[in-house]
């Protein structure tokens, strides 16, 4: 490398040494304290930086820029540290999350027989929440609920899904929205009241207008095995994603004010939000939502014995 030059490209930002700079650097050359390596560190440092922070525009003259030198040998100490601290949190982690899904999987006795309904929101005429590019919620949440009934039917449970392709529950005469809407929303409801299900999810997205709002959201229907779903599925969802701190609310929508079997809404995230909206569209991010699903639901049937039902079967 070559340090005579009073420009260095690192990341498509360019350098331009101020004289005072130069200076600096040509006594540490002179002194033979300096290092080039370490000046590419600094330079590599500088340039997360101004990513982290998120600089516009990174400046085109580096003004009152520090030179840091340092022995060789404390800086290679300091970069192996850090990198058998960065290897040892990933593996760390890695265990936590191994040991938190076979604990999950110990579960899944609990799945056996049981019947589940996944309601996969919207659909047909009605797309949901609409994001860029003409994302729609409809397809969205099809994908997931559709990974979700895959996982619990692998673990023995007896799975119906409200709609398994795009479009709606009600009569295609009906041609007026309202009016579709509400025979939609009755016949996802009686179907699972039929059922006698022994719990219902409906999957929906979020969006809101402000872009910053983030995290998966829980809403409960107001009794006590529903508010138990709806927090081990929401658990799952902080611990498994770690994008929120969200608590389960209880919800004051259609589908929970009829339903009679413990349900659950989930908003699996906010297409408003650019980080979720590409998320949201990862097939790998989809089956981690739906298996935070499928480790709620196996958790709240696991435990379930140990609340008093919501209706007698
Ligand atoms: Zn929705």
């Amino acid at each position: 490398m070559d340090f005579s030059t009073t420009a260095l490209t690192l990341y498509n930002f360019t350098w331009v040494h101020t004289p005072e700079y130069l200076e600096r650097q040509n006594s540490c050359v002179q002194s033979t304290q300096y290092n080039e390596s370490l000046t590419v560190v600094y330079h590599i440092f500088y340039c997360i930086t101004c990513t982290l922070t998120r600089v516009p525009q990174p400046p085109r003259e580096v003004k009152n820029i520090g030179f840091i030198v340092l022995p060789v040998q404390k800086v290679k100490i300091m970069l192996v540290a850090v990198l058998v601290m960065a290897c040892l949190w990933v593996g760390l982690r890695s265990i936590a999350n191994a040991r938190h899904q076979a604990s999950i999987s110990a579960l899944s006795w609990a799945l056996a027989g049981r019947v589940v309904v996944i309601d996969p929101g919207h659909g047909g005429v009605d797309p949901g929440v609409v994001g860029r590019n003409n994302v729609l919620e409809k397809d969205l949440v099809l994908v997931v609920g559709h990974k979700l009934a895959l996982y619990l039917r692998q673990g023995g449970a007896r799975v119906t899904m409200t709609r398994e392709g795009d479009h709606d529950l009600a009569d295609p005469e009906i041609t007026g929205l309202y009016k579709r809407k509400r025979q939609d929303l009755a016949r996802r409801v009686a179907l699972s009241n039929n059922l006698q299900a022994d719990a219902m999810v409906s999957i929906h997205i979020n969006s809101f207008p402000n872009p910053s709002q983030y995290g998966a959201q829980t809403f409960a229907k107001p009794d006590q095995a529903s508010r138990t779903l709806a927090k081990t599925i929401q658990d799952e969802l902080n611990h498994l994603l770690k994008t929120n701190h969200r608590v389960p609310l209880n919800g004051d929508y259609y589908i929970l004010r009829h339903s009679r079997v413990p349900t659950v809404i989930v908003e699996i995230g906010f297409i408003t939000n650019p980080r979720e909206y590409r998320l949201l569209q990862d097939p790998l991010y989809q089956s981690r939502v739906a298996w935070c699903l499928y480790a709620g639901i196996t958790r709240y049937l696991a435990e379930e014995g140990k609340i008093p039902p919501v209706h007698p079967k």
